[in-house]
C-alpha cells in the first residue's frame, strides 16, 4: 500500500523494520526505548545522536540551538510570540492559507499582528511578490508558513526579512531539501509529516533570541529554559525522538538532503505534469508556488470523487482525500514516498480517466 496521508504520514520502511527489530531489546539493554529513563545513559545517547545527525544534515551553525519539544506546531504558534516579542509593539505575518491563519490568530492573543500580505486565495492560488509586502520596521519578527499543507502552496525561496528575525513553520517541508538555516531566527516543524511519529516538534533557534521570553511563557515552551536543559526540562517524547533519530540516519544513508531534493523534485514534477496534461484533473496553484510535498487536485466532474477514492483505495493507493476544508484530492509525497508510489498513482489516474473521462 502507498500511503498518501498528509500526516501522520508514511515513514521509510527500513526505519520501521529497524524499530521493530529493536522493539524489545535496544542494543542489548534488554529494554525497549519506550521503557527507558530519559535521563539514563542509553536514552541520552539516542537523543545526542539524533541532534548531531540533524545538525549534520542541515549544517546547523553553532550559534543555533536545536530543541526537541512537544505540543506540535500548534504549540509553537503561541510559543513563537511568547518567546520573541520582547519589547516590540508588533509582529509581521504573511498569510498564505489555513496554517498561516491559525498562527496569526494565536499570535493575536499575545501581541499586535500586522498581516503583511494575503496569498493562497483565488484560482490559481499564489504568493504575493515580496516587493508588495507591507512590513513594519518595528516588528519583532516576520513569520511565514513555508508550505501550506492543505492547499499545497509553497514558497520556492526564503523571503528576505532584512534585520528582522525570520520565523518559519516548516512542518510539511522540513528536511525535504537543503536549507540555509543561517537565514532564520526560528524554524519549527512537527515531526509527523516528514521525519517521525506525532508528539515531537523540532525548534531551531538562533541563540541571540533566547533572552526575550515573556515571564508568562510556560516553562516547557520557553526556548532558553529548554536549551539550558537539553530539551529535558520535563520528560520528552522519547520514543518519537528515537524514531526521528532513525529517520535522520536513514536520510544520511540515502545521501542527505541534496538527494532528497532531487527525488522530491522529480516526484512532484511527474505528478504535476500528469495533472496538467489532462483536462480531467486540475491543480489550482500557480506553478511558481506549487508544493513538492502536498499535491492537491480536483476532478473536472466532482460527482466522481467518491468513486475515485474507493477505486484508488482498492488499488493500494491510500488516503488521497483532500482536506475537509477544500475537498477534492491531495497526494502527500514526503521523503518516504518512493517514486514507484507516484508512478502507481499516475498510472491509476490515467486509467480512471480512460474509464470515466
Ligand atoms: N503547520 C502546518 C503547516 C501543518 O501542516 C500542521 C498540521 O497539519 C500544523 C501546523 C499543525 O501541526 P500540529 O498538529 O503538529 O500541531
Amino acid at each position: 500500500v502507498f500511503n498518501f496521508s498528509a500526516g501522520p504520514a508514511t515513514l521509510p520502511e527500513p526505519v520501521l523494520r529497524q524499530a521493530a527489530e529493536e522493539m524489545l531489546d535496544w542494543h542489548g539493554t534488554g529494554m525497549s526505548v519506550m521503557e527507558m529513563s530519559h535521563r539514563g545513559k542509553a536514552f541520552v545517547s539516542i537523543a545526542e545522536q539524533a541532534e548531531a545527525d540533524l545538525r549534520e544534515l542541515l549544517a546547523v551553525p553553532d550559534n543555533y540551538r536545536v530543541l526537541f519539544l512537544q505540543g506540535g506546531a500548534t504549540a509553537q504558534f503561541a510559543a513563537v510570540p511568547l518567546n520573541l516579542v520582547g519589547d516590540a509593539p508588533v509582529v509581521d505575518y504573511v498569510n498564505t492559507g489555513s496554517w498561516s491563519k491559525k498562527a496569526i490568530a494565536e499570535a493575536g492573543k499575545y501581541t499586535r499582528v500586522n498581516v503583511v500580505a494575503e496569498g493562497g486565495k483565488g484560482d490559481p492560488m499564489g504568493i504575493p511578490a515580496q516587493a508588495t509586502w507591507q512590513c513594519d520596521p518595528q516588528a519583532a519578527y516576520l513569520h511565514y508558513c513555508a508550505n501550506e499543507t492543505i492547499t499545497g502552496v509553497e514558497f520556492a525561496d526564503i523571503p528576505d526579512s532584512g534585520d528582522v528575525p525570520l520565523v518559519s513553520d516548516m512542518s510539511s517541508t522540513f528536511l525535504s531539501r537543503p536549507l540555509d538555516v543561517s537565514r532564520f531566527g526560528v524554524i519549527y516543524a512537527g515531526a509527523q509529516k516528514n521525519f517521525g511519529p506525532a508528539g515531537l516538534t523540532v525548534v531551531i533557534v538562533r541563540d541571540d533570541l533566547l533572552d526575550r521570553a515573556s515571564s508568562l511563557t510556560p516553562s516547557i515552551w520557553d526556548y532558553k529554559r529548554q536549551a539550558e536543559a537539553d530539551s529535558m526540562l520535563n520528560t520528552p517524547a522519547t520514543y518519537s525522538l528515537y524514531i526521528a533519530g532513525l529517520v535522520f540516519q536513514w536520510l544520511k544513508g540515502e545521501g542527505g538532503l541534496e538527494v532528497m531534493a532531487e527525488r522530491n523534485h522529480q516526484k512532484a514534477s511527474k505528478l504535476y505534469a500528469a495533472i496538467d496534461g489532462s483536462a480531467f484533473y486540475r491543480n489550482p496553484v500557480e506553478p511558481s508556488a506549487r508544493s513538492w510535498m502536498n499535491v492537491p487536485f480536483v476532478l473536472a466532474d466532482d460527482s466522481l470523487d467518491g468513486q475515485f477514492l474507493s477505486e484508488a483505495e482498492s488499488a493500494g493507493l491510500s488516503t488521497l482525500k483532500g482536506h475537509r476544508s477544500v475537498g477534492g484530492m491531495r497526494a502527500s509525497i514526503y521523503n518516504a514516498m518512493p517514486e514507484a508510489g507516484v508512478d502507481a498513482l499516475i498510472e491509476f489516474m490515467a486509467d480512471f480517466e480512460k474509464r470515466h473521462g
